[in-house]
C-alpha cells in the first residue's frame, strides 16, 4: 500500500491527489488544450481514454478525482455550470415520470424546472421541506423517479434530513438528488447518506474564488443505466467545461477544507453575535440551537454548519435595503462560497413570484477577519436602529 493510499482524503486534495505530472514531474497539472486526440496507423486512440475533449479531457480529471475522493463517489464528472450538472440529471427522465423537488431551493433551478415539466410532460410536486412528512406525502408508488433535494436549502437554510429523504425515495422505486453546493463535502457527503446522485454548483465554495463557472455531478453506482444516460448528456450535449476552467477549479479545490472552514466558524460567531441585535427579527442558521434544523444538521453536518446564513431585518423591505446600503465590508453581489464576503437582497434578485420573506438578507460568509464582519454589520444595523 503506497503513502498515499493511507492518506486523508483532505490530505489528498491538497495535493491533488498526489498525482505529479508523469511527464515532466511537475506537482501541478498541464492544462491539456486539444480538442481531438492522435491516433496509430490502425486508427486506434493512442490513448483509448481521450478521443474528443465533448467526451472527455485529462485537464477535467483532475478535479472529477478530487471530487469523487470528497464525496466517496464512484463516479464523478464536471460540467459547464452548476445549472448544466442539474439540468442533466432532469433530461434523462423521460414524460410521464414524477418529480418531487423542495418548493424553497436555488430559485434559477426551481425557476426552469416548472417550465421543464409543463414542456416534457413530466409532474411535478413541490414540497414544503419545513413540514414533516411532507417529502413522503408527495411522493408516488411506482411513479416517481427523481426526489430531488438540496441541503441546506437557500436562502432560509431548511436541513433536509437526506438518510430519510433516500429511504423514502427508494421505498418507491426513486433516486434522490442532492444538490450539496451549500454544505460541501466538508460538511455532508450525501452518498454515504444514501444518496444516488450528488450535484455542486462548483462556481461557489468548490472553486472557491468567484472567477470560474462550473459543476459537477457525482454518482454512487457508475454502471448504473441513469449515470450512463446522464454522461451521454453531457457529452452530445456539450455542457463540459473550458480545460482552463477545469484547471482553475483543481486549483480552488485544494484549498478547499482550510476555506471553508474558516468561513463556517465566521458564520457561526456572526449568527449567534448577532441573533439577539435589537434591530433583528431573526437569524436563520442550522449552527444555532433554536433553528428548526438544528438537531438534523447536527447529524448529517460535520466541522461546522456552513458558510451561508440569512438575517431578517425589522422593518421589512426597505429596512432590509438600508442596512445593505450601509455596508462597507460585504459586497453587494449575488453567488456564495467565494473568499470574500457577500450580501444579497434575495427577494430583489428573485422578483415578485419569489416565496423568499422581504426582509431577508443572505451574506455568504468569506475567510476575512471575524472582527471586520461582525463590525461591518453590527455598524449596519444599530445605523438602522438610530434611524428609527
Ligand atoms: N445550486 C445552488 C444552491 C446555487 O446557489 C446555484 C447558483 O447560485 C446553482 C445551483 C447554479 O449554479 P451555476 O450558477 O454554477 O449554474
Amino acid at each position: 500500500m503506497s503513502e498515499s493510499d493511507t492518506m486523508h482524503v483532505e490530505s489528498r486534495v491538497v495535493q491533488g491527489m498526489h498525482a505529479p505530472d508523469e511527464r515532466t514531474g511537475g506537482v501541478m497539472p498541464p492544462i491539456q488544450a486539444s480538442t481531438t486526440y492522435a491516433r496509430d496507423e490502425h486508427y486506434a486512440l493512442i490513448n483509448s481514454a481521450h478521443s474528443y475533449t465533448r467526451d472527455q479531457n485529462p485537464t477535467y480529471e483532475t478535479a472529477e478525482s478530487m471530487l469523487a475522493a470528497l464525496e466517496a463517489a464512484a463516479d464523478a464528472r464536471l460540467f459547464a455550470s452548476g445549472m448544466a450538472a442539474a439540468t442533466a440529471v432532469f433530461r434523462v427522465l423521460n414524460p410521464g415520470d414524477h418529480v418531487v423537488a423542495p418548493a424553497v431551493m436555488y430559485w434559477g433551478l426551481r425557476e426552469w424546472l416548472v417550465e421543464f415539466c409543463e414542456r416534457w410532460g413530466l409532474a411535478l410536486t413541490l414540497f414544503d421541506a419545513s413540514v414533516p412528512n411532507a417529502l413522503r406525502d408527495a411522493l408516488r408508488e411506482d411513479q416517481t423517479r427523481l426526489v430531488w433535494i438540496e441541503s441546506p436549502t437557500n436562502p432560509t437554510w431548511d436541513v433536509i434530513d437526506i438518510a430519510a429523504a433516500a429511504d423514502v425515495a427508494h421505498q418507491v422505486g426513486a433516486l434522490l438528488a442532492v444538490d450539496s453546493t451549500v454544505a460541501t463535502p466538508v460538511h455532508t457527503q450525501p452518498l454515504t447518506l444514501g444518496a444516488d446522485i450528488v450535484m455542486h454548483s462548483a462556481t461557489k465554495a468548490l472553486n472557491g474564488h468567484s472567477d470560474v463557472l462550473a459543476g459537477a455531478l457525482a454518482c454512487r453506482d457508475a454502471e448504473s443505466q441513469y449515470w450512463q444516460h446522464i454522461l451521454r448528456e453531457r457529452g452530445e450535449g456539450g455542457a463540459v467545461p473550458g480545460p482552463f476552467e477545469a484547471w482553475l477549479l483543481q486549483r480552488g479545490m485544494r484549498t478547499l477544507f482550510v476555506r471553508v472552514q474558516r468561513a463556517s466558524d465566521n458564520a457561526m460567531r456572526l449568527a449567534t453575535a448577532l441573533n439577539h441585535h435589537p434591530a433583528i427579527e431573526g437569524v436563520d442558521y442550522p449552527g444555532l440551537p433554536d433553528h428548526p434544523g438544528h438537531a438534523i444538521a447536527s447529524r448529517q453536518m460535520q466541522n461546522g454548519f456552513g458558510n451561508m446564513l440569512s438575517l431578517r431585518v425589522h422593518g421589512g423591505a426597505e429596512a432590509a435595503l438600508r442596512v445593505v446600503g450601509e455596508l462597507q465590508v460585504f459586497i453587494r453581489a449575488t453567488s456564495l462560497g467565494g473568499v470574500e464576503s457577500l450580501v444579497e437582497h434575495r427577494a430583489s434578485i428573485e422578483g415578485p413570484s419569489s416565496p423568499i420573506p422581504d426582509n431577508l438578507l443572505r451574506l455568504s460568509v468569506g475567510i476575512e477577519r471575524f472582527e471586520d464582519l461582525l463590525q461591518d454589520l453590527v455598524q449596519a444595523l444599530d445605523a438602522l436602529e438610530g434611524q428609527r
